[in-house]
């Protein structure tokens, strides 16, 4: 394959090599059901109670409040589901991924009640629309960490004080935010918590639901009775075992990464200023280290896209799960941007194997553009 640069990892990131490492035996040697009695199933059965410990140590939960899912779209289902369970109201914000805003139309169309919270211009929730919007305590509140567009990081300590002081419970979608800012379930105040491994150098299709001890949550998928009668199937324990060697890794070297990824983010923003060329960058100050929205009026995202998809560059032009919708980005319109400006944002994104060269051909690139 020729040398392609990839600076699209808030679609998804390439696998750690320790963590796929870690993966091999249980795809190939140690196949047990981990569910079975015998002695040959010890070893699944074990990694599985190690990698809930892993995840749990790094985000401040315990084992036994990880639940297992096969992605972050399945975590946001199963949070909002809970909500139609018992009967709640919803409160959400209008920049949610569509794995929380699709369950939440549909809620809608079955006669629960949803409100979708305004956005200011740098895509943050206020504390006070929040408040004004919880009518009942019955009411689940789902906010995300941080957006997949444009970054931003939410208040999402002050958003859950303000929910649970009206009796409501809290989920966050914590998707573009596990392994890449520090998080402590507890200090936060969160009662549900979804992440996603692939967002983090693990694999795809395995991700987790953080739910508080003291929450009663209803089964999701019913069946042989894995994940605590919750959450039925066959446990993906290669997948699971991945995802916790890859988010201890990142978790391990959390400052470093941020402050490479910084520096990188820093050089492509002084390289443009340097450029003439025209441009202007979306989102709040407090974002997710790498992720760079950046628009530049008069020109189409799409074609600057594939303009630098023929040069080997990757990048997206708006949240990866929709890169087939060509309709402006429900999350630029949010904040505010016209149809035009929206259409011509491109989103790049940055993770630890990335390189000051690469960033420099990228804007090498944008500016041969
Ligand atoms: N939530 C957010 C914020 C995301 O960015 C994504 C994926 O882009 C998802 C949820 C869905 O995660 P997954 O691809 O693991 O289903």
């Amino acid at each position: 394959m020729k040398r392609f640069i990839y600076a699209d990892n808030a679609a998804t990131s390439k696998l750690s090599p320790q963590a796929l490492e870690a993966m091999i035996s249980y795809l190939s040697k140690e196949y047990a059901n981990p569910s079975q009695l015998y002695t040959f199933a010890k070893r699944p059965k074990n990694a599985l109670k190690e990698s809930r410990q892993i995840i749990a140590e790094c985000i401040g939960a315990s084992p036994e409040e990880i639940f297992f899912t096969s992605c972050g779209t399945e975590s946001d289902n199963w949070a909002i589901h809970e909500a139609i369970e018992r009967g709640y109201d919803i409160v959400t914000s209008s920049i949610e991924h569509h794995a929380v805003l699709h369950p939440c139309q549909k809620a809608e169309q079955g006669g629960v009640s949803v409100a979708y919270l305004s956005v200011d211009h740098d895509g943050l929730v206020s504390v006070t629309n929040l408040a004004q919007n919880i009518g009942r305590s019955e009411t689940l509140v789902s906010i995300m960490m941080a957006n997949n567009e444009i970054g931003s990081i939410q208040p999402i300590k002050d958003l859950c004080e303000v929910a649970h002081s009206k009796g409501a419970l809290f989920h966050t979608d914590a998707v573009q935010a596990v392994g890449h800012i520090r998080i402590d379930v507890h200090d936060l105040g969160v009662d549900m918590l979804s992440a996603s491994a692939h967002k983090f150098n693990g694999p795809k299709g395995i991700g987790f639901l953080y739910v508080r001890k003291d929450i009663d949550m209803s089964p999701y998928i019913s069946g042989g009775g894995q994940e605590y009668g919750l959450r039925s199937g066959t446990e993906n324990v290669a997948s699971i075992v991945g995802m916790a060697v890859a988010l201890r890794e990142n978790i391990e070297s959390l400052e470093k990464n941020q402050s490479h990824i910084q520096h990188l983010e820093s050089l492509i923003l002084r390289l443009l200023d340097e450029s003439d060329i025209i441009y202007q960058r979306n989102g709040a100050d407090n974002h997710v280290p790498g992720n760079i929205s950046l628009s530049f009026p008069g020109h189409s995202g799409e074609s600057i896209l594939h303009r630098l998809d023929l040069q080997g560059i990757c990048i997206s032009t708006g949240s990866a799960c929709n890169s087939k919708d060509t309709v402006v980005s429900h999350v630029l319109k949010a904040i505010g941007l016209p149809d035009d400006i929206a259409q011509s944002t491109v989103r790049i994104s940055l993770g630890k194997y990335n390189s000051e060269d690469e960033i420099i051909s990228i804007v090498e690139s944008l500016s041969k553009l």
